[in-house]
């Protein structure tokens, strides 16, 4: 191997630029030669390249988003697409490929190993934490230190009109930054798509929580289409309880931001990690982190197979939060 590519693609994650750097600053150190791709599937299909060095990657540690831009690319779906993406690859020398990315960027490179032969290995990487065989995936940490910091604001304000805040956060299919920052920032109720919501129970442990003596609460509520939105439940529970609601929807505010220094030491090991893998002939792999060691996963599990929710994680939340 003489030259790798490397790209970022889908969700962009805080810490995608400490792990480029790594990326880049290891391979040269190794005796390999870097190509930058610009903007994910989409840059290989517009052969979109640049050369980097060791000085391309400079201050770019403490930034968020990602220095070689990042798209959602349909027409590397398809076999024209993947087949005229290596094409480029291939004239431009690049014999190895280095992703960082979620779900659809594992899927997209099994799917271009499978058909090109390409080796090609992913750092995990999503704010959702949803990836399987990595305890641990670039972006989560910081993205919910963000959800974590709104949190504790929307708490003065609700603790000062007694009312119950519902607060959105990011994770479209799973509950990792729900659970991990509703347990974090003390929210009454975390609703996440792994556990159905039983919207009447909601209700009343928020009611038992004012007999209690609670004045007011945190509800986190994970996007997406199985927890049915924030407005609409916020809606019924202000229907059914009386009780003096707002909402707050996080948004992408949750995707930016200077990483922290987990995402930074972490995106730093999984980048160093990728090239020795590639190096060592290893392909069509996640790497990831499974108990504080780097780890290697068939591309293949990692996006299809269903990373669980900590029952006790919850468990713990709700008894921690009476
Ligand atoms: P993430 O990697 O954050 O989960 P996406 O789901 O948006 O992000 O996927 C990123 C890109 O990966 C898509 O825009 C597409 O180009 C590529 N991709 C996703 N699924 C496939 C697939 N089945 N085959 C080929 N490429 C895919």
């Amino acid at each position: 191997m003489k030259r790798i590519g490397v790209y970022t693609s889908g969700g962009d994650a805080p810490g995608m630029n400490a792990c480029i750097r790594a990326i880049v600053r290891t391979a040269i150190t190794r005796g390999l030669e870097v190509t930058g791709i610009e903007g994910g599937y989409a840059g290989m299909i517009a052969a979109k390249f640049l050369p980097m060095n060791m000085r391309s990657v400079s201050n770019i540690i403490c930034r968020g988003g990602t220095m070689l831009k990042s798209s959602r690319c349909p027409e590397f779906k398809t076999q024209e697409g993947r087949a005229r993406a290596a094409a480029n690859l291939r004239a431009a020398g690049v014999d190895g490929l280095i992703g960082i990315g979620g779900n659809g960027t594992s899927e997209g490179a099994h799917n271009l190993w499978l058909q090109e032969r390409l080796p090609i290995v992913i750092c995990a990487s999503t704010i959702d934490n949803d990836l399987y065989g990595t305890d641990y995936t670039l972006g989560f940490d910081t993205a919910m230190n963000t959800a974590l910091e709104a949190i504790d604001r929307l708490r003065d304000t609700a603790a000062a009109h007694d009312r119950t805040s519902f607060i959105e956060v990011m994770g479209r299919n799973n509950g990792y930054l729900a659970l991990y920052a509703g347990l974090a920032g003390g929210a009454e109720e975390i609703v996440i798509p792994e556990v159905p919501t039983d919207v009447d129970a909601l209700c009343q442990r928020l009611l038992d929580a004012q007999k209690r003596g609670k004045t007011s609460s945190i509800v986190v509520v994970a996007e997406g289409p199985v927890t049915g939105g924030v407005v609409a439940l916020a809606e019924k529970v202000s229907a059914r309880t009386h009780l003096d609601v707002r909402v707050t929807v996080l948004g992408h505010v949750q995707r930016g931001g200077s990483p922290n220094a987990r995402d930074r030491i972490n995106g730093s090991r999984l980048g160093a990690a990728a090239v020795d893998a590639l190096l060592a002939g290893e392909t069509d792999k996640l790497v990831g982190l499974v108990n504080g060691q780097q780890h290697l996963t068939s591309l293949e599990d990692a996006y299809t197979k269903k990373k669980p929710i900590d029952q006790k994680i919850m468990d713990l939340a709700y008894i921690l939060a009476r």
